[in-house]
């Protein structure tokens, strides 16, 4: 039963251990405290870190702005300031977007053009 004890507290010392494993230093006074930390516990100095953002651009965004150019315009000017790099993207794909809406539109006109001549051609003798 004693062993069970020690084991048990082996453990949840490793465990500690582990624990610590992103550690920043305060501005101020150099105290090693959590990246999370928002106030030293040690000085009270407020951490200004730079705020990270995730600039990733989202494959659901950029498949929106694909289908509805507008979207990706929107996401585009909405965007830029905070997130440049995926605005950046959104737009390309809006453009890309665009201008396959309108070969696609060419073609469909053609297609269209095309059956109705032809249509025109059965019905007419
Ligand atoms: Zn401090």
């Amino acid at each position: 039963m004693e062993n069970q004890t020690e084991n048990t507290n082996v453990t949840s010392e490793n465990q500690q251990q582990f624990e610590p494993l992103h550690k920043s230093f305060c501005r101020e006074c150099g105290t090693m405290i959590s990246e999370k930390a928002d106030i030293c516990p040690n000085c009270g100095a407020t951490q200004h870190r730079a705020k990270v953002i995730d600039d990733t651009p989202s494959a659901g965004l950029k498949v929106l702005s694909f289908f509805i150019p507008l979207v990706g315009l929107i996401l585009f000017v909405v965007q830029s300031k905070d997130t440049p790099i995926s605005a950046k993207e959104y737009g390309k794909w809006a453009l890309i977007g665009f201008c396959t809406g309108i070969v696609l539109s060419i073609v469909w006109y053609f297609v269209v053009l095309a059956s109705v001549s032809s249509m025109f051609k059965a019905f007419s003798f």
